[in-house]
C-alpha cells in the first residue's frame, strides 16, 4: 500500500499525474531514478544546470563554505564569497553594471529591478510609473512578475491583483518594424519607467526566438526617450544563447539586468539584480527615506555566493566556451533532420537552445500533446518537457553527440508514436 504524499508540486496538476519521478542522484547530463535508471537532463533540471550536475569543483567549495560560515544577515555585515562574487560579476558582465544586489530566485531578481526603475524615477521626482513589457514574456509566478509577463490560464485567477503594463508585440520574424513603432510610440509618452524584456529568446512563452539587431534597436530606442531597460536573463544568461550573455550578442549594457539560473552553475538557489550607477546614485541620499528598501533573509546566502564563485572559477579554468560551441553544432545537426519533416514547423536555434513546434490541430498550453510526448520521454530515460506543443532541448554543456542523437531520436519516435 502507497501512502499520498503530503506534497503540492510546482506546475503539476496531481490529478492528471499522480506519480513523481523520484530522482536519487545526479552527475553531469544525468539523473539517477531511484530504480538506478540513468535519465538525460535534456531541459538542464528547468534551465538551471550549466556545467552538469555536481560538478566536482562547484561541491566542493560548497562544502568547504559550509564548515566556515553558513548564513548571516546581509543588512549591515558583508562575507568574502559575496565581495568577490559582486567583484567578479562586474567583470564578465557588459560594462556599466556597476552594483549587485542579491537576492535568491529569478522570480525576486525581476521584482527588484521592477522596484529599482520605479525607485529611480521617484527620487529623482519624475513621475514614470509605467512598465512596458514584450507579448509572450515570462519574468516568473509572483504577483508582480506575472503582472509584467503573458496573461493566460496560468495567471487568470490573480487577474485582478495584477496592475497594468503597457504591452508591445513579439518581434516576428519580417514584421519587427512593428513591434519597434508600438515601442517607440509607448516610450514617447513619457510615462514610462522602463521596459523589460528577456533578450533574443523568450523561454517559457515558448522559446521564441527574435535577432540581435531587433534586441539593439528596442534598447536604442529606450535610450532616445530616458526610459530604463531591463534584461531579464534569467535563462539566457550564463551562455546559453552561445555567448556569456545575450545581450553580448547586440553589444547593449541594459540599465538593469536580472541574472539566476546558472548563477551558481544550476547548484543552489540564488540571483543578483545588476544596475547602472544611476540607479545607485538616485536612492544614495543621508535621507534615510531613500533607502532601497528590500530584502529576503537569505540575501547573498554564503554557501550558494561561494557556489557561484565556483561556477565563476569553472568558466575561466576549463573549456566552457568551446563545449557551448560544440553543444550548438550537435543541436544544429540535431534539428537539420527535421528539416523536411512536415510534422514539424518554425526549427529554430540560439546557441545551446534549439527548439521545433510539432504540428498538431489543439496546440495550446494545455494541449495533451505536451503530458503525452512528456511520458513518452520519461519512458525512453530522457528528460523532455514539452512547452504546449514546442518541442525544445536545452541540456547541459557536458552533453556528448551519443546523448544528442537519443534526444533527436527521441522526438523522431515519439511523433510517430503521436502522429
Ligand atoms: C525562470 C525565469 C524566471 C523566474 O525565475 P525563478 O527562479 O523560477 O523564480 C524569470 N525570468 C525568466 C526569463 C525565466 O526564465
Amino acid at each position: 500500500m502507497t501512502t499520498r504524499s503530503p506534497i503540492w508540486h510546482p506546475f503539476t496538476q496531481h490529478a492528471v499525474m499522480p506519480e513523481m519521478t523520484k530522482i536519487t542522484g545526479g552527475s553531469g547530463a544525468y539523473l539517477t531514478k531511484a530504480d538506478g535508471a540513468k535519465m538525460l537532463d535534456a531541459i538542464s533540471s528547468w534551465w538551471v544546470v550549466t556545467h552538469g550536475h555536481c560538478h566536482p569543483h562547484v561541491i566542493g567549495t560548497i562544502k568547504e563554505q559550509a564548515e566556515k560560515l553558513d548564513q548571516v544577515i546581509f543588512a549591515g555585515h558583508t562575507h568574502d564569497p559575496a565581495e568577490r562574487l559582486a567583484r567578479q560579476l562586474l567583470e564578465v558582465t557588459p560594462d556599466g553594471l556597476d552594483y549587485v544586489f542579491f537576492s535568491d530566485s529569478g522570480s525576486t531578481a525581476v521584482e527588484v529591478a521592477l522596484k529599482m526603475a520605479l525607485g529611480y524615477w521617484h527620487h529623482v521626482g519624475e513621475r514614470r510609473q509605467r512598465i512596458v513589457v514584450m507579448e509572450h514574456s515570462y519574468h516568473g509566478d509572483t504577483i508582480g512578475t506575472m503582472s509584467v509577463g503573458e496573461r493566460g490560464v496560468f495567471n487568470q485567477p490573480y487577474n485582478p491583483l495584477l496592475f497594468d503594463v503597457a504591452k508591445v508585440p513579439f518581434p516576428v520574424k519580417a514584421q519587427e518594424q512593428v513591434m519597434l513603432d508600438a515601442l517607440d510610440k509607448l516610450c514617447a509618452q513619457g510615462d514610462v519607467a522602463a521596459f523589460i524584456v528577456e533578450p533574443l529568446v523568450l523561454g517559457a512563452g515558448g522559446m521564441l526566438m527574435y535577432t540581435a539587431e531587433t534586441l539593439r534597436a528596442m534598447h536604442e530606442i529606450c535610450k532616445k526617450h530616458g526610459v530604463l531597460f531591463i534584461a531579464d536573463e534569467v535563462m539566457t544568461g550564463w551562455g546559453r544563447t552561445g555567448k556569456m550573455f545575450a545581450c553580448e550578442h547586440a553589444q547593449v549594457t541594459p540599465d538593469i539586468a536580472c541574472y539566476s539560473k546558472g548563477l551558481t552553475g544550476g547548484s543552489l538557489p540564488l540571483a543578483v539584480t545588476m544596475c547602472s550607477g544611476a540607479i545607485y546614485d538616485a536612492h544614495y541620499s543621508t535621507d534615510r527615506s531613500k533607502t532601497f528598501f528590500h530584502s529576503s533573509s537569505y540575501t547573498a546566502n554564503p554557501i550558494a555566493c561561494a557556489a557561484a564563485v565556483a561556477n565563476l572559477e569553472i568558466w575561466e579554468s576549463e573549456p566552457v566556451y568551446e563545449r557551448i560551441e560544440r553543444l550548438a553544432a550537435m543541436q544544429s545537426a540535431g534539428l537539420a533532420r527535421f528539416e523536411s519533416d512536415e510534422r514539424f514547423t518554425n526549427l529554430r536555434q540560439r546557441g545551446t537552445i534549439a527548439a521545433m513546434d510539432i504540428q498538431v490541430k489543439d496546440h495550446g498550453y494545455l494541449s495533451d500533446v505536451g503530458p503525452r510526448l512528456y511520458a513518452f520521454f520519461q519512458s525512453k530515460n530522457l528528460l523532455l518537457r514539452p512547452l504546449g506543443n514546442t518541442l525544445y532541448a536545452m541540456p547541459p554543456y557536458c552533453t556528448s553527440q551519443g546523448d544528442i542523437d537519443n534526444i533527436y531520436n527521441a522526438i523522431a519516435e515519439g511523433a510517430d508514436e503521436l502522429l
